[in-house]
């Protein structure tokens, strides 16, 4: 079995109502796939978190050094791509690149074998996941307080059993909104607020002092993601869990923050840490300190798909009275291509997430749809 095509697919769609978190505006839903075809006729699927242009291009750089090769040895091609970039690369879009490829050997690797990744990775714990639901960005020209109120007591209705919410703001306007939300969603369902590193250690300890009596499963990305020592800080000068790690790369991005005990939560994302070889290697780290893992999802239903096969097979953690299950990341925000890239969305039902029990990712792609969401070129 041989790779005789590495293919990206760039889609966009351009967004009537902008909305932003505190590090980043969208105007436009942006993302890429990775298909990978072999001789047999086999294709595989991928995506790559971040930036699309810049993703597609260093998988581009990486596809000479896999054409010819078995796709089913996922460790050594992981390994040559990694070392190719190495010496510039390590993490950034060396890694969220490499993300994408390695998904996709997997998914061909399962539909080789006849089994679905999570099998591969060494069985199915659950077959299905409770999903949180993620939205409540700002958008423009709208009352932030009533709107994301409004937006979570739906999300309760639909039966989500937990919440996130966007912050970063500002202190003051941002404990109105999580107060306004506790409100309106009542004492039960589980909510967490996400500050996408908008906050200095002052300000991130003074909002999870105020914000705890709203009962706060944690606080996200509170500060720069390149200060552990202000992660820390934060951890011990509120009451709050901290979380993060989506913009962290490879088991040497996480290590610093696992083994310093940076994080309470630890949030790989399968496409931007490396896929799935390198993510359970961060999650067998993450067990020695007692870190509980959640993996971040940001992008379409090939990525939904990748976390759900990852979290199938996640371990129960061995240590507690009563294990903490995995629940998934279910962006909740508008993207029409999201779903229509599978030709069987993938959807919470009561606001639980079935794992796709097919070959590999179990998935298959829409490919009128790539053609309907294909980004214009530059
Ligand atoms: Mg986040």
């Amino acid at each position: 079995m041989k790779i005789v095509a590495v293919r990206t697919h760039l889609l966009e769609h351009r967004l009537e109502t902008p909305f932003e978190s505190a590090s980043m505006r969208f105007d436009r839903r942006a993302h890429v796939l990775v298909e990978i075809e072999c001789d047999d006729g086999t294709v595989g699927w991928g995506e790559c978190l971040g930036r699309a242009r810049p993703n597609a291009a260093v998988v581009a750089a990486y596809a000479g050094f896999l054409i010819g090769k078995d796709p089913r040895e996922t460790e050594k091609l992981w390994a040559t791509l990694y070392n190719a970039l190495r010496d510039q690369g390590q993490r950034g879009l060396a890694v969220t690149a490499l993300s994408g490829i390695d998904i996709a050997l997997w998914d061909i690797k399962g539909k080789h074998y006849g089994a679905s990744v999570s099998m591969l990775l060494g069985g199915r714990w659950r077959e299905s996941v409770r999903a949180y639901a993620t939205g409540s960005f700002k958008r423009d020209g709208v009352d932030r307080i009533a709107d994301n109120a409004a937006e979570m007591a739906e999300r309760r209705a639909q039966g989500f059993h937990a919440c996130k919410i966007k912050i970063g703001f500002g202190v003051e306007e941002d404990l109105r909104v999580v107060r306004a939300v506790r409100e309106a969603i009542g004492p039960d369902m589980r909510l967490m607020i996400d500050a996408n590193h908008g906050y200095t250690v002052p300000e991130a300890i003074r909002l999870g002092k105020a914000a705890a009596e709203c009962d706060i499963d944690w606080f996200e990305e509170p500060v720069v993601p390149e200060q552990l020592s202000a992660y820390r800080e934060v951890r011990a000068g509120q009451p709050i869990p901290v979380a993060g790690g989506e913009t962290w790369h490879t088991r040497w991005g996480m290590w610093p923050a696992i083994e310093t005990r940076a994080v309470d939560i630890l949030q790989p994302d399968l496409c931007g840490c490396g896929g799935f070889s390198e993510t359970a290697k961060i999650a067998g780290l993450a067990t020695l300190h007692g870190i509980r893992v959640v993996p971040h999802v940001w992008g379409t239903g090939v990525q939904i798909a990748a976390a759900l096969q990852f979290m199938a097979a996640m371990v129960p953690d061995p240590v507690r009275v009563a294990p903490v299950e995995p629940i998934l990341e279910f962006d909740r925000t508008h993207n029409p291509f999201r779903q229509a890239v599978l030709k069987t969305p993938i959807e919470a039902v009561g606001g639980v997430v079935a794992v796709p029990d097919g070959p590999g990712l179990g998935i298959e792609i829409d490919r009128a749809a790539l053609a309907e969401f294909r980004m214009p070129e530059a």
